[in-house]
């Protein structure tokens, strides 16, 4: 039987990865760490997207195994990093952000190789990205195929590190998972995934949860607006017939998110030009008659206040 583990961190590009396995292998196995991180909010996000992921995706919940957690606090003892110490984010003289843990995915690649070495499993899969990110040298290819190498001459076996986003913009993994599991993959990932580094999970945005002023929150706003880009989206009274315009039902749960993210495509990811040509092809039904400029100009309201 075919058989992978999956570096799963609980963040949005571990959970497209693990849906990208849970298509190519008939079992899948998880595997996170725990390394003293600031912020234990993806921690804590891991069993509930697994258990989401069950409910929603019958045809994968029998592939599913189990689901590993290592300790690998050594990271945390060597701290000097913003991911594990009190500090703030910042961009260090080596060019790289303070958030860069040194050997991490290398570290995490050998420990997850032990465990598949003892689990049977030769197929690793990883979210390592060397495209978005902040140049984090154990993201790039090169790092990824010498460390297999280096776990294949040392453990005498034939594993294969897999990572599927490797050459993906945000934007890009986005799609994938739209590929992978539909909409109700797309939901799963933007509600209940963590990729904020200061671990905010209250604030609310079209993209998800996080501070929305971290890197991470940057990279992950900009990938979803120009997945959204390339993507007709509904006018809010097309998805709920039944709510009127500026009743309760757009201030809280299905409504609110879906009048957000329309919001945020429509008067921050579209041209003037794109907006008309989608005004004419939709026009606004009775009662509804001067929502889109109402929704541009409040866009450009909030924006001149500092909101975004
Ligand atoms: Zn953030």
């Amino acid at each position: 039987m075919s058989g992978a583990l999956i570096l799963f961190s609980g963040g949005q590009d571990s959970t497209t990865c693990l849906a990208w396995a849970l298509r190519r292998f008939e079992q899948v196995e998880t595997v996170g760490f725990d390394y003293g991180q600031r912020h234990s909010a993806e921690l804590a996000a891991r069993p509930r997207i697994l258990e989401r992921m069950r409910t929603l995706f019958p045809a994968w919940a029998p592939k599913m195994g189990a689901d590993h957690l290592l300790p690998l606090e050594v990271l945390k003892t060597i701290g000097g990093t913003a991911l594990t110490d009190d500090r703030a984010i910042a961009m260090g003289a080596n060019g790289l952000p303070n958030t860069f843990v040194p050997g991490r995915n290398i570290l995490f690649l050998t420990a997850a190789a032990a465990l598949a070495y003892r689990r049977d499993i030769s197929d690793l899969v990883g979210g390592m990205c060397e495209t978005d990110y902040s140049g984090y040298p154990d993201c790039r290819e090169s790092t990824i195929r010498a460390t297999e190498q280096a776990l294949n001459l040392g453990m005498e076996a034939t594993f294969r590190i897999h990572t599927p986003l490797m050459r993906a913009t945000k934007a890009q993994t986005w799609k994938l998972a739209e590929e992978l599991g539909g909409d109700a993959l797309i939901e799963l990932i933007r509600l209940m995934t963590v990729t904020c580094y200061e671990g905010n999970i209250r604030r609310s945005h079209p993209w998800g949860f996080g501070c929305g002023k971290c890197p991470a929150c940057a990279l992950r706003a900009k990938g979803w607006r120009a997945y959204l880009d390339g993507k007709d989206l509904n006018p809010p009274w097309k998805d709920y017939p039944s709510y009127e315009r500026g009743s309760m039902g757009w201030r809280m749960g299905g409504g609110e998110d879906c009048w957000l993210v329309f919001w945020d495509w429509f008067a921050f990811g579209l041209s003037d030009r794109q907006r008309a040509e989608f005004a004419a092809k939709h026009p606004e039904p009775q009662g509804w008659e001067g929502t889109y400029g109402d929704m541009v100009k409040a866009y450009r309201d909030r924006a001149a206040s500092g909101g975004r």
